[in-house]
């Protein structure tokens, strides 16, 4: 089964994934802008750096340049140069010397032959002819610039130079190959400014220098004229560096044993862009042991060659900690922007999905079985749509059900009728199968009897003849006489039997009449007295007035309420109430007799067996009267039954259609 996840949450994730999405992208986008802007800005920044850390070289560039310039064009100095006098120059060019601490300060004759150093004024009358910034100076230009001094001008020039310039260079791994490891050149801003007379003729030169090599005002002076001292966590913001071709020969980038860096080199790429292809290089570079954003310009000599470079950079940690400041606070904005978000969608899901709930509840209920549930859905869209469709289909259910419900009960009850139908039709099916096997017991009785009754009657012929001759050969006083008039009564009983016995067996075909019911029970009342003692039997007459006559044979139906009656008066001892009810049988006429006698009734376990032949209870019965009887009414298509309560009487009821 695949895992359970509620709709209110699938709701939320549907409005925050969105949100969430669309918070990234502008999340990432604004970093990137961001990032784009503080780094363009940065180097933007760097490169005007640049430009001020050029303007402040130049500076101090014309601090040697314009004194020099002022004395050169003093009258003062073209006598002492056209003179020859070295005290006179040396007095000339001390105070300058001390004025503007200038590592190199010379004076040339015309020819090119130093006349007077002011730092090695023993050193004097070498020919510096070919040197450019002299050879200009001679042909009557004032130069200024940075040039590169061999180890040997700098120690004719200046004893102390020569420790100043020397450089230890530090190799790593992937530095440039070189051909020394000690750097012993100097890189000097020089400038040269020729000496004229009042003729204005050139007479000679004069020219001072600033060695760079580990020369750290200059670089500190760009720093502290650039940065103005700025600081990020106890580090200098800015630095500044002065390359001689891929070696720092001042600097306060520091190394990472606090140490300014000189002797370290310029990377590769850098040195093939702004060294060799006299390009400015601006970027993002990894310096001795921290980022830097960087700009580096090429430092040409007077003649224009490449000979160095100028480096200005910024720690990149500051802008690195601003723009994690910046992610900071959008992290701190998403999450709080999510936290709403989160507590919105969920107010929004919870609303959602609390109607789809309570339907679900109440689908539950209905599955258990209750109906006619009503859901209050007031939200106008789908689902207060789908709450009103479920309101219709429980209502719907609930009438659909009693409708069943009803359909139901009336089919039990016709089931039930149905059954009583049944099982009525049952009984008298059973009733008819008894009557059927009863008719064919006494169709076969009734052929045995005619069989006996037709054998004895000859014989009982002949002893009936025998004993009336006999009689009337005795004498009336004869002493014998009585026992053959018991002989004959006894052979009149037989006679009788036998008789009833053909009646029993005889096939006798309905004469059918109308018969007036009260008409023949009033007859066989008038007649009955005949046969037993009637006086002290009293007789009740229940008629039912206008009682229609019906279709049957006269005398059989005489017989058996005969029969019947005599039995009812016998029983009584002839001394009782016997009463007669007739009733009329509708719709189709017919009538009930019902005759009741307040006799002795008769045993439970007498009453099944008393419409079988030859039953009896009395000493001179024959049993066959109620089986006759019960033939007879059959044939009519009527029923004899019978109730009796011991003790209290018995009742024969008679129904003839
Ligand atoms: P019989 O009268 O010759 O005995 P029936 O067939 O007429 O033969 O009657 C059978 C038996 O039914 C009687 O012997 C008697 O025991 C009983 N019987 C008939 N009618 C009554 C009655 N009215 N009250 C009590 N017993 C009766």
């Amino acid at each position: 089964m695949p895992r359970r996840f509620p709709i209110r949450a699938k709701l939320t994730v549907g409005a925050l994934a969105p949100l969430f999405v669309a918070f990234f992208i502008c999340s990432l986008t604004g970093l990137y802008i961001i990032d784009a802007k503080i780094t363009s800005q940065a180097q933007e920044k760097v490169r005007t750096d640049l430009n001020s850390a050029r303007e402040a070289y130049r500076n101090e560039l014309r601090h040697i340049d314009e004194p020099l310039e002022l004395t050169a064009g003093n009258p003062f100095a073209a006598m002492s140069i056209a003179s020859g006098n070295r005290s006179a120059i040396s007095s000339l060019l001390t105070p300058l010397l001390h004025k503007k601490r200038l590592d190199i300060l010379t004076a040339v004759d015309r020819e090119g032959r130093v006349l007077f150093r002011a730092h090695n004024p023993a050193r004097f009358g070498d020919k510096l002819a070919g040197a450019y910034f002299i050879d200009q100076a001679l042909k009557g230009k004032t130069v200024a610039g940075t040039t590169v001094l061999s180890p040997g001008q700098l120690a004719a020039e200046n004893d102390e130079l020569t420790a100043q310039a020397r450089i230890d260079v530090v190799t790593t791994p992937h530095s440039r190959p070189r051909q020394s490891s000690v750097e012993r050149s100097g890189m000097v801003m020089i400038a040269a400014a020729p000496v004229l007379d009042s003729a204005g003729r050139i007479i000679g030169a004069l020219y001072g220098a600033e060695l760079l090599n580990n020369n750290n005002d200059l670089v500190d002076k760009i720093k502290d004229t650039v940065y103005e001292g700025v600081k990020f966590k106890g580090q200098d913001v800015g630095t500044a560096t002065v390359f001689l071709g891929d070696t720092r020969i001042a600097t306060n980038v520091h190394a990472s044993d606090g140490k300014r860096a000189i002797g370290t080199q310029l990377s590769e790429e850098v040195y093939n862009k702004v060294i060799l292809e006299n390009k400015k290089w601006v970027g993002r570079a990894f310096v001795v042991n921290d980022w830097y954003l960087t700009a580096y310009e090429p430092i040409v000599d007077l003649r224009g060659e490449v000979i160095g470079s100028l480096y200005v950079g910024m720690l990149e940690k500051q802008y690195s900690v601003l723009k994690n400041n910046v992610n900071s606070i959008l992290a701190v904005v998403l999450f709080i922007s999510s936290l709403i978000g989160l507590a919105v969608s969920g107010v929004i899901g919870t609303r959602l999905a609390d109607p789809i709930k309570e339907l679900e509840q109440l689908t539950r209920r209905v599955a258990r079985g209750e109906r006619d549930l009503h859901i209050n859905v007031r939200s106008a869209d789908e689902l207060g749509d789908l709450a009103g469709e479920f309101n219709q289909m429980t209502h719907a259910l609930a009438q659909r059900e009693s409708e069943i419900t009803m359909l139901n009960r009336s089919l039990e009850q016709k089931v039930l009728k149905r059954t009583a139908q049944l099982e009525e039709k049952n009984a008298l099916l059973l009733e008819a199968q008894a009557d059927l096997a009863k008719a064919e017991k006494l169709a076969d009785l009734g052929i045995i009897a005619a069989g006996v009754a037709h054998e004895i009657n000859n014989p009982l012929a002949v002893i009936r003849g025998n004993i009336e001759f006999l009689e009337m050969c005795l004498p009336p006083d004869h002493a014998n006489r009585e026992e053959v008039g018991i002989i004959s009564e006894q052979v009149e009983r037989i006679a009788k039997i036998v008789g009833n016995l053909l009646v029993f067996a005889r096939q006798k075909t309905l004469h059918q009449e109308q018969v007036a019911i009260h008409d023949l029970l009033d007859g066989i009342l008038g007649q009955i007295g005949h046969q037993v003692p009637m006086d002290a039997v009293t007789v009740v007459r229940e008629y039912t007035p206008d009682l229609a006559t019906i279709r049957g044979d006269g005398d059989q139906l005489r017989q058996v309420f005969t029969n019947l009656i005599l039995n009812a008066v016998q029983a009584m001892g002839n001394k009782g109430v016997l009463t007669l009810k007739t009733t009329g049988l509708s719709p189709l006429g017919g009538c009930e007799v019902a005759i009741s006698d307040t006799g002795p009734g008769i045993r439970p376990e007498h009453l099944k067996k008393i419409f079988t032949p030859f039953f009896t209870t009395k000493d001179a019965g024959s049993g066959l009267g109620l089986s006759i009887s019960y033939g007879i009414i059959k044939d009519h298509g009527g029923d004899i039954k019978v109730s009796s309560v011991e003790g209290e009487g018995t009742t024969f009821r008679v129904t003839i259609p």
